[in-house]
């Protein structure tokens, strides 16, 4: 038995763990996220609390820096939150804890959790995609995130245009109208002036997401050959939206793929995820325990 750490890193709070294994959670505690120096400093204050950790995951924001043989491995890219460009999210962590440390992206942490534990169980090849503040997507094969050049960000990849979105723009700041531009919270917010889940039912914006994120996901499907797309984030808590994305999906692979779980409803095929909120510190640690066994 040892003792591993996590953390799930976001914007607004660091989600800090506890556990002997990766889904045996001892104790937890939630620290904003404010500067780095204050918010690194309370995370290491609660790890010492707890008699410290051998090895501790971390699921971050990013952009991060995950080319091993960079110099500055291990660190935040050009973020836009004020302070938390070029922060040693490794380095901070390893010399204060004394403990390896793994890291990789929050939703790379939130897809492993899902292959291990959650939706994506039994299963070789895993497509996990957020749809909330932003877009985010990983793909898990045989157990581990695809890496290359960078990590994937297929929430900007592009989307045709639906004729009941008008001209609107979109809102990346980098693309316009990609598929975060136009299908995430703040693209909701921008067309309506409030959140998805307080429209109409006949409001014609969940045709508009159905149609991009399904459209997207034939994307994903068509490149990875995923055996399950997982849909979590705050825009798909809205269980209305899976149907339409499921048709969606069908409609624009118009039948070229003929395997049965992608027939019929797909319900099997684009699923929402199996463990919810605890997605990302349950893959945190399981990071950690790859960072224990020197992985
Ligand atoms: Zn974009």
């Amino acid at each position: 038995m040892y003792r591993i750490g996590g953390i799930e890193a976001g914007g607004t709070k660091f989600v800090c763990v506890v556990a002997n294994q990766a889904d045996e959670i001892l104790a937890r505690s939630v620290i904003p996220t404010t500067t780095p120096d204050e918010t690194f400093a309370a995370a290491i204050r609660f790890f010492r609390d707890q008699g410290g950790v051998e090895a501790l995951g971390l699921a971050s924001f990013g952009p991060l820096i995950l080319d091993r043989r960079a110099p500055n491995y291990g660190a935040l890219g050009p973020t836009p939150k004020p302070g938390w460009a070029g922060a040693d999210l490794v380095g901070t962590f390893r010399d204060a804890l004394g403990a390896p440390v793994a890291l990789d992206t929050d939703v790379n942490g939130a897809g492993l959790a899902e292959a291990k534990l959650g939706a994506g169980r039994g299963l070789d090849v895993l497509a996990y995609v957020t749809i909330g503040t932003g877009v985010g997507g990983g793909l898990i094969v045989r157990g581990r995130p695809v890496h290359g050049l960078t990590h994937p960000e297929m929430g900007h990849v592009r989307v045709r245009r639906d004729p009941l979105d008008g001209d609107f723009p979109g809102v990346c700041p980098f693309h316009g109208d990609c598929l975060e531009g136009m299908a995430a919270g703040p693209s909701v917010m921008r067309r309506l002036g409030h959140p998805l889940n307080q429209a109409t039912p006949d409001h014609p914006i969940w045709t508009i997401l159905g149609h991009y994120i399904g459209e997207f996901c034939a994307t994903l499907t068509l490149v990875a050959s995923p055996e399950r797309i997982i849909l979590g984030g705050g825009v798909m808590s809205n269980a209305a939206l899976f149907p339409r994305v499921r048709a969606a999906c069908a409609e624009t692979l118009a039948g070229y793929l003929p395997h049965p779980r992608l027939a019929g409803d797909a319900a099997d095929y684009i699923t929402p995820p199996g463990l919810g909120d605890q997605a990302g510190a349950i893959g945190a640690l399981l990071l950690a325990e790859e960072a224990f066994r020197g992985e």
